[in-house]
């Protein structure tokens, strides 16, 4: 057999593993009984196991070393070999038992971490979050990094993303959002969000988002949705990515914006064909780049005046009280600006601020200029200094993520990029698309479709995000655009 083909195969058995992980991860969430979690435990760390032997493995590393020099390679074969590549060499760059000592400490840390979070009590997460900084250290140091420590694990979730590159970002984004959001507050008109008051019937909920996705163009022969308590997208393969949601009777929107949020994730999966999967580049080309598919259809779509132009009477259909209602209060209401504890919470204006002083607290901890024991105060003060609210407790504060218990440091950011990236991928698309609102209005999301698919989605993780961003928009990441979109748009809505 020819390296290619054992090389694919290789590739090919990785992702029936991941798949097979993916399954259960799913399942867990949305059907597994209580009792079932010890079973499924063992056998999520079997596969898991099975799936890393696999990725460090010396038979990979011989393949990747030959095939790095071969030619008449397709562009995604390269795309694949160099994906993989740096996936094998970075997993192969820890020590075994340090990725056992660290997933040991990391579900000590997720279990003191819900534990803090009901008892308000950051004290007790503390000594778990030391460790998970010093495992985030030594992980870093091990990668290996030319400026800072923190660029060694952004490039998991951001592949070419720096602290350096990111602060160049934020710096001119925050100069224009603080005070715009100050405008806002101190002069804006803010909407009425009266006709959004009543209670409204879950089962009813959940076929107005089987409709919401229909849509979208979500495709149902190749997935499902199902009820979960916190909202995701999970990719089983080609042919299978499923939805989950999750129905507040009190909050119609919530479960709205999140059936459009998942449907973007899901949008994304979908459009990649068979090939992109086979070779291992079903992920998509970064964290932020598959955050900014879900972003702009939530945001860029879900929450703009043609949307709901043609989505008012969609929901009177579901809930007769919005029969008669008019679609720019529906609009309105849906685009209240207001400074939350929460980021989940977050709306447009606000949310990038949660990330930037998640960014803060990150680079430091990775330094060692910021201490584990100071953070409920650095948190609080920043919390004052962005969105001028400050926690009543850690709750709400500083315990809010699950992602530090887990070790994901380096993941926060790609939230914010994703934002940037749907405004900038946006502002293209209303270019070379110009009948686009025209066709919103109607309910026909199919132009739409069609550029991101074409643009996006068909590539997978074939491209570097900022190759795939100047590719796509002509030039780099620049915030300009997402201050461009949220300053017209809530300028308008806030009647500044
Ligand atoms: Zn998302």
């Amino acid at each position: 057999m020819d390296t290619l083909t054992a090389y694919r195969n290789h590739i090919g058995d990785m992702g029936k593993l991941a798949s097979a992980l993916s399954l259960l991860g799913w399942d867990q969430q949305t059907h597994m009984p209580a009792k079932g979690v010890a079973t499924r435990s063992q056998v999520t760390g079997k596969l898991s196991k099975m799936l890393f032997e696999l990725l460090v493995s010396d038979e990979l590393g011989r393949y990747l070393a030959e095939l790095r020099k071969a030619d008449g390679l397709s562009e995604l074969e390269r795309a694949s070999i160099r994906r993989v590549g740096k996936n094998h060499d970075r997993n192969r760059a820890i020590p075994p038992e340090l990725i056992e000592e660290q997933s040991i400490a990391q579900s000590q840390a997720q279990t003191a971490w819900i534990a803090a979070r009901q008892a308000n009590d950051f004290a007790a997460f503390r000594p778990h979050l030391e460790k998970m900084v010093g495992y985030a250290r030594r992980f870093a140091e091990y990668y290996g990094y030319e400026e800072h420590p923190y660029d060694a694990l952004l490039e998991d979730f951001e592949p070419g993303m720096t602290c350096r590159k990111l602060k160049a970002i934020i710096e001119p984004l925050r100069a224009d959002l603080v005070p715009f959001l100050r405008r806002l507050q101190e002069n804006g008109t803010p909407p009425d969000t009266s006709v959004l008051n009543g209670t409204f019937d879950a089962e009813a909920q959940r076929r107005l988002s089987r409709r919401v996705l229909e849509l979208v163009r979500y495709d149902f022969d190749a997935g499902g949705l199902a009820d979960v308590a916190h909202p995701f997208t999970t990719t089983i393969g080609p042919g299978d990515v499923r939805i989950t949601n999750r129905y507040l009777e009190t909050q119609l929107l919530s479960s709205v914006f999140s059936a459009l949020h998942e449907g973007g994730h899901a949008l994304y999966n979908q459009g990649m064909p068979e090939e992109v999967y086979a070779l291992g580049l079903g992920g998509g080309a970064s964290n932020g780049i598959h955050e900014s598919q879900s972003r702009m259809i939530e945001n860029q779509i879900g929450r703009s005046l043609p949307f709901w132009t043609f989505f008012q009477p969609v929901l009177g259909e579901f809930f007769p009280q919005f029969k008669t209602a008019k679609a720019k209060d529906l609009y309105a209401a849906a685009n209240v600006v207001s400074p939350s504890l929460v980021r989940v919470e977050a709306d447009e204006v606000t949310y990038n601020f949660h990330i930037m002083l998640r960014f803060e607290i990150e680079a430091g901890l990775l330094d060692g200029s910021i201490d584990v024991a100071d953070l409920p105060r650095l948190w609080n003060d920043a919390m004052e200094r962005y969105l001028g609210v400050v926690p009543p407790n850690d709750t709400q504060g500083v315990l809010q993520d699950v992602h530090w218990s887990m070790g994901y440091f380096g993941y926060f950011p790609s939230y914010m990029l994703g934002n940037l990236y749907a405004a900038q991928m946006f502002s293209t698309i209303r270019e070379e698309v110009p009948t686009l609102d025209a066709s919103i209005r109607t309910g026909d999301f199919e132009p739409l479709l069609a550029w991101l698919r074409e643009k996006v989605h068909r590539h997978g993780a074939a491209c570097e995000p900022q190759e795939l961003t100047k590719r796509i928009t002509g030039h780099e990441l620049d915030g300009k655009h997402f201050v461009r979109y949220v300053t017209e748009k809530y300028g308008a809505i806030y009647r500044l």
